[in-house]
């Protein structure tokens, strides 16, 4: 085995005698080891979720936890009398993660055995093991985004926000207008890095051009006045929903060259998409540039086509096109032959001759003013003058 194992997206606990020290229905008093909370805190801090699957009385069970002062810890906890198989299952389905990603944890076999037979892709760990798992491969992430560290929290505030959602009974608008949806775009530093490796990887089916650009291909970008690498967060009234979309902009004297654009699938009913097309839209607009997007047709990115279409790109021809075409080939003639996205197999260009666009009703979108940087060097400076 020499594959790195699958890491733990969400570790499910047990309580009596695994969480805690002693039995709550039975004992006056059950004990929070300190080397359990540590792990807790652990895991939390590193982005892999935590769940809970105990046969007790739930109030009482829940009230205990909060005592010992770890409730925040737990998302979708699963606390009353059915197959614990079920809980995990439950867990897993409400997270959307699959069952390899799930990781259970209790002292006693039986439970184990019946979670196991069920579900043999759930890793099953013993109670006494407990205090170790931060120091095993599989709870053990290479890189530790800022979007892992808060990543119980924006769990937690999508079910309060999937919850009113549910009992909004006016239009869909209005309830988009309730939420104070702040879109923000920035231009990328080296802390959003890792965010956008984990977007574009996570999110092909919404990446428009299928093109891959890899964690290095954007480094080397960010430094370059005629490239614009910029990543998009939103957060509403419940809270952040992280990094959502990442661009990859190339100036060109005529066109901008859109190359990359993807968002992330847990804020397209929110639209994002579309308001970061009409955002970049406007921004040509303002320069007088036309706008070119990549696009390479896979099985998995019809609604960015969609978007597109939406938005007023066309297949037609223009002179501006020529322009991107000769860029590519010096390009192309410049980099290593093994590069990710170079070459233009089966890439076409969408084109719009950019106009002005109202601002979005739903969301307010704070960003940078675009536009290459004057040949001062300073590229990438805050752009916070009068927008
Ligand atoms: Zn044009």
């Amino acid at each position: 085995m020499s594959d790195a194992p699958t890491l733990v997206k969400c570790l499910v606990w047990d309580l009596d005698n695994t969480l805690w020290r002693g039995t709550l229905l039975e004992d006056h008093e059950v004990v929070l080891p300190e080397e359990i909370r540590r792990t807790i805190v652990e895991l939390d801090a590193r982005g892999i979720l935590q769940a809970v699957a105990s046969k007790n009385d739930h109030d009482h069970a829940w009230q205990q936890l909060e005592a010992l002062g770890v409730a925040e810890y737990f998302v979708l906890p699963r606390i009353g009398w059915h197959p614990k198989s079920r809980s995990v299952k439950e867990i897993a389905d409400g997270l959307n993660f699959a069952l390899k990603t799930v990781a259970f944890i209790d002292d006693q076999p039986a439970e184990r055995a019946e979670v196991a037979h069920h579900h043999p892709e759930v890793r099953c760990f013993d109670a006494a093991l407990a205090a170790e798992l931060t120091g095993l491969p599989e709870f053990s992430p290479a890189v530790v985004t800022v979007d892992a560290a808060r990543r119980r929290s924006m769990y937690q505030a999508g079910f309060r926000r999937t919850a009113e959602r549910e009992e909004f009974t006016g239009p869909d608008e209005a309830f988009l207008r309730s939420l104070d949806l702040v879109m923000e775009i920035k231009r990328a530093d080296d802390a959003d890095l890792s965010r956008v490796e984990e977007l574009t990887l996570r999110t092909s089916q919404m990446n428009a051009t299928g093109v891959y650009y890899s964690d290095a291909d954007l480094r080397a970008l960010i430094a370059d006045p005629e490239h614009e690498v910029l990543t998009v967060s939103l957060t509403d009234r419940f809270g952040p929903h992280g990094a959502v979309g990442v661009l990859l902009v190339g100036y060109h004297e005529r066109v901008w060259h859109l190359k990359l654009l993807a968002t992330s699938c847990r804020v397209v009913s929110f639209g994002a998409g579309a308001v970061l097309l009409d955002w970049l839209i406007g921004e040509a607009a303002a320069a007088g540039v036309h706008l070119a997007a990549d696009f390479r047709r896979t099985d998995r990115n019809r609604m960015m086509e969609i978007a597109y279409r939406f938005a007023g790109f066309t297949d037609a021809a223009c002179d501006c096109l020529a322009e991107l075409r000769s860029a590519d080939a010096d390009a192309d003639a410049d980099a290593d032959a093994g590069a990710a996205g170079s070459g233009r197999a089966g890439i076409e260009f969408r084109h719009l001759v950019a106009d002005r666009r109202p601002a979005p009703t739903t969301v307010r979108v704070d960003a940078p003013a675009l536009g290459p940087v004057a040949s001062t060097g300073s590229a990438g400076s805050t752009g916070g003058a009068g927008a």
